[in-house]
């Protein structure tokens, strides 16, 4: 079958829309690099262009009618989107679907010690990674530290170019001789996932300053509040640099170490989203899977005027583990927001909600494997997706045999084809490599439950799951341009 390459389709003004919205796909990857920064900048934005938030208009006793735009958060992490259309909603919705959550090393409850004069962070990875990619990189950390008391402490350092970064540490290449023997998934190991935060000693003293030379460390230039006897001296300058980071954490956010205990601080790669290539047509960063989806879903959502059916965008957290837990796509949270908004169209009913969410069609966006030539092997050439081959359409995911996919129905996809067809959208299908060599899922599966339709798409990425993955520019601005035609069409 032909397949067509995005960039040779663009006319002029398309490829200056092009790079124009890839810049702003790049603030936006800037901006949101984990799922509550996500969930932040959302909001924000939907408040821009009108949205309400859905909880406030219940609590003044509002009701909602054609044209209307409400949104509701769950937990700070997910987040749903509507935009009330001209028929009832018990007719159904279209409805966009990505989620929010990428793959990192999330810093453990207990997380903070020292190792001969290095102080870490002990971390857990979360989602799949090849772990050897993650040493070596400048990282930051992101999240919260929510205190007793209930305040949050929202951290964010080693994004700006004078914020310091963290790093793990990799045996140098002149005593790797063993390392290099091990399997890959070996040669760094989940527990070795430590981030090194610091190494200079807190300095000993008086509050004087008399006995800074008991920690031999000249530059030293933190200070402890109150040494009274030599015995608390030795116990200090055992933990030295830890009670230097202890100290910055206090002075500076004002948390204590017990406070790690109710905290959610993420390590993602540091540094902004950027241009590759001489020419300029692709994007490298971190996050695009799912990002890239979830930024061209609510690009989407929020250009849409005027639909025929309910339009919705829903971006929800923790698809990398399982979509499970209070926010995954496995939650009721969904649900009950569409419970709530045809409570305040009119229309709720048990009945209504089920025949509302039954009857609707989605695309749950996901990023798909893209082509790479340098593994060829791994790829059914005729069955991939193609870097600036246009959106991308999954019929199915899964592994070994499809097990665990959600498979669109052959005359969903017929429909489909129509709608992009008509917009002149380009678009190519595949599945994400040869048979039998992997696999992976999505949140699909979930939404068909209801019975709906749905059908797993998105956007190519190369090197998908690494540090920083890479897109193309006109399969960003296509896919965004596909959205749009599907949250206008009729549904089946
Ligand atoms: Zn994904």
């Amino acid at each position: 079958m032909e397949k067509k390459n995005t960039w040779e389709t663009y006319n002029e003004s398309q490829l200056r829309e092009t790079d124009v919205f890839a810049d702003q796909y790049r603030s936006f990857l800037d901006a949101a690099k984990t799922e509550r920064e996500c969930v932040d900048y959302v909001v924000n934005a939907a408040e821009e262009k009108g949205y309400r938030e859905l909880q406030t208009v219940i609590k003044e006793g509002g009701s909602l009618k054609k044209g209307d735009k409400v949104y509701a958060v769950w937990m700070n992490k997910s987040v749903a989107m509507f935009r009330i259309g001209e028929k009832p909603m018990a007719e159904g919705m279209n409805i966009l679907g990505a989620h929010i959550d990428s793959p990192r090393l999330d810093v453990k409850q207990n997380p903070l010690y020292e190792d001969e004069g290095f102080a870490y962070l002990d971390t857990h990875y979360y989602g799949g990674v090849k772990k050897y990619q993650w040493v070596t990189i400048p990282l930051s950390l992101h999240g919260v530290i929510v205190k007793k008391d209930g305040t949050t402490v929202e951290l964010n350092i080693g994004e700006n170019e004078d914020d310091p970064v963290f790093f793990i540490s990799d045996l140098l290449i002149h005593l790797a001789q063993e390392q290099l023997e091990k399997k890959a998934s070996k040669v760094i190991e989940g527990e070795a996932l430590d981030i090194i935060v610091g190494n200079r000693p807190i300095v000993l003293g008086k509050e004087d300053g008399s006995g800074q030379e008991d920690c031999g460390c000249e530059n030293a230039g933190y200070k402890a509040d109150d040494v009274s006897n030599e015995k608390k001296d030795k116990e200090r300058a055992r933990d030295a640099v830890k009670k230097g980071i202890l100290d910055i954490l206090k002075k500076n956010y004002g948390v204590e170490e017990e406070d790690f205990l109710s905290a959610e601080l993420e390590v993602v790669p540091a540094g902004k989203a950027r241009e590759a290539g001489l020419d300029r047509s692709m994007l490298l960063a971190y996050g695009q899977d799912d990002r890239v989806c979830a930024y061209t879903s609510l690009r989407a959502m929020l250009e849409v005027e005027e639909t025929d059916r309910t339009a919705c965008c829903l971006l929800v957290d923790k698809e990398e583990i399982g979509s499970v837990g209070a926010t995954g796509m496995q939650s009721r949270f969904f649900e009950n927001m569409v419970a709530e908004v045809m409570n305040l169209t009119g229309e709720y009913s048990e009945l209504n909600v089920r025949r509302c969410l039954a009857s609707s069609c989605m695309l749950s966006s996901d990023v798909s494997s893209a082509y790479d030539p340098s593994f060829a092997s791994s790829f059914d050439k005729k069955n991939v997706a193609y870097l600036g081959g246009g959106m991308v359409f999954n019929k199915f995911t899964g592994a070994r045999g499809k097990s665990g996919s959600n498979d669109a129905n052959a005359e969903y996809l017929a429909h489909i084809r129509k709608i992009f067809e008509e917009e002149n959208i380009n678009f190519q299908t595949a599945e994400l490599g040869r048979v039998d060599l992997g696999g992976g899922g999505t949140i699909a599966y979930i939404l068909a439950l209801y019975g709906m339709n749905v059908i797993d798409c998105g956007v190519a990425v190369l090197n998908m799951h690494a540090p920083w993955e890479a897109t193309s520019k006109a399969d960003v601005f296509e896919t965004k341009r596909g959205y749009e035609a599907f949250l206008k069409g009729a549904c089946l």
